[in-house]
């Protein structure tokens, strides 16, 4: 590398080994898991027109404010790189005519981009998985997606991490709550942070979710939602709480939980490590690993009818860190070609090798000691050498472990592979 060689944007990573795998174990697991709750795949645009954004998430809040990459294009057009999915699936739900196929569960992957400092746990491009269902306003709905993101959880292998779920209750309790919240802040506004100072008028809820010491002294005592839910709002949170308790999903109450986000109504929720955990450790300061929540009033800023819809998203690169390293798997053979005059029948072997679903490579350069010493340092199940006897390929299968993926690997190699090139047995070494 020379001093002129360009360096990768600040908050973006580079990903590899372990930390791919263990980047790879989520996105795979997710996939199964979506299909078991048969959420439909999506592949959206990495792109929109910044009013999607600016319209669904609120001016005011601090994605849209302060962490949007916009930009002009060549055409004039204010275009922005997606900090979120919920927008621009949202979007799509209207532009398509989506609607026909309501209630629509649907599931995506991918990077995002928000102009954050970046630390550990918080990049400027980061991923996330996302699940949604648009246009089902039943509790049953916000129930399916929490069983769903606790069974994730659990199939990662994830501990310590517990569901805090709260309600913002409908329009009307929101409000009310909203003007209790600006009176009980506004007695002591000159004791709040700076940023709080700003938000009170605008946005009193995001108060609550401050990480300012200054403000976190008031938030405890702030009123809570529970005084001004209307009966609908309260019979729409039993609802959903008495349908995890029969799925057998585990939930604590945060009455203080609010979502950084303007769109959201009744339920909101946040996967977060226990204190003192292994996971909180892992994590450091960036504490949700999964969020999400109820936006039924998102389709509507978006000039659309009114739509119900629930859905969460969690960072790729924060479950990857509670999921720890993931050693990449083993190969299953790696052939060493002993003797040169066999070079071209190996490149038809390792095809076969592969055919047969056996995860095979070949080393093939440096001297005959390197390449043996290379092989073994791969620690594979097998190593596969082509030697000779006399002018006769001869095929050395070296044992590593005595598994039952072994002996397949020694009956595949031998009664499918082997055959087709060579008449003599496979020696065992
Ligand atoms: P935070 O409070 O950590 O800023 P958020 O409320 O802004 O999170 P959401 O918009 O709800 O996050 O996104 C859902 C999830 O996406 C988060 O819980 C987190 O796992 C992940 N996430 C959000 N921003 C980043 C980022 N800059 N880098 C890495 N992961 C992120
Ligand atoms: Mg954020």
């Amino acid at each position: 590398m020379s001093k002129n060689t360009p360096k990768a944007i600040r908050g973006t990573q580079d990903i590899f080994g372990a930390d791919a795998e263990a980047f790879a174990f989520v996105v795979e697991t997710f996939e199964r898991v979506r299909k078991l709750y048969r959420f439909r795949r999506v592949e959206m645009p990495v792109f929109e027109k910044t009013e999607v954004f600016s319209r669904a998430i609120g001016e005011t809040t601090d994605v849209v404010s302060k962490e949007m990459y916009s930009f002009e294009d060549r055409g004039g057009d204010s275009l922005t790189l997606r900090p979120e999915f919920t927008a621009g699936i949202s979007r799509a739900f209207l532009t398509n005519g989506w609607q026909q196929h309501a209630p629509l569960k649907v599931a995506t992957h991918g990077p995002l981009f928000r102009y954050e400092r970046p630390q550990k746990g918080r990049y400027r491009q980061f991923h996330q998985i996302d699940a949604e269902i648009i246009g089902a306003a039943e509790p049953q709905a916000d129930v399916e997606l929490l069983a769903m993101a606790d069974q994730l959880l659990k199939e990662l292998g994830i501990e310590g991490v517990a569901l805090h779920l709260n309600t913002l209750g409908d329009a009307e309790s929101r409000d009310a709550w909203r003007a209790g919240l600006i009176e009980y802040f506004g007695a002591v506004k000159g004791e709040l942070s700076e940023d709080s100072q700003e938000r009170l008028e605008k946005n009193p809820l995001r108060i609550l979710d401050s990480k300012d010491p200054r403000d976190r002294a008031f938030v405890a005592d702030a009123p809570k939602i529970d005084a001004f839910l209307s009966d609908d709002a309260l019979a729409f949170f039993d609802a959903v709480t008495s349908g995890l308790d029969a799925a057998g999903v585990k939930w604590t109450r945060a009455t203080s939980l609010v979502r950084g986000l303007d769109y959201y109504r009744h339920t909101a929720f946040e996967f977060i490590p226990d204190e003192g955990s292994a996971a909180a450790t892992a994590l450091g300061a960036q504490s949700t690993v999964l969020g999400g929540g109820r936006y039924d009033g998102l389709m509507e800023s978006l000039g659309g009818p009114a739509t119900p819809a629930v859905g969460w998203a969690a960072g790729i690169e924060r479950l990857a860190m509670l999921v720890g390293e993931k050693a990449e798997e083993p190969a299953d053979v790696i052939m060493v070609v002993e003797d040169e005059r066999w070079n071209e029948i190996s490149d038809g072997i390792l095809a076969e090798l592969r055919r047969n679903d056996l995860f095979s490579e070949i080393v093939s350069t440096g001297s005959l000691k390197k390449r043996f010493d290379k092989a073994r340092k791969m620690e594979p199940r097998t190593i596969l050498v082509l030697g000779s006897r006399g002018e006769q390929l001869e095929a050395t299968l070296k044992y590593f472990d005595q598994t039952t993926r072994s002996s397949e690997i020694y009956d595949a190699v031998k009664s499918r592979v082997l055959p087709k090139f060579v008449k003599q047995e496979l020696r065992e070494g």
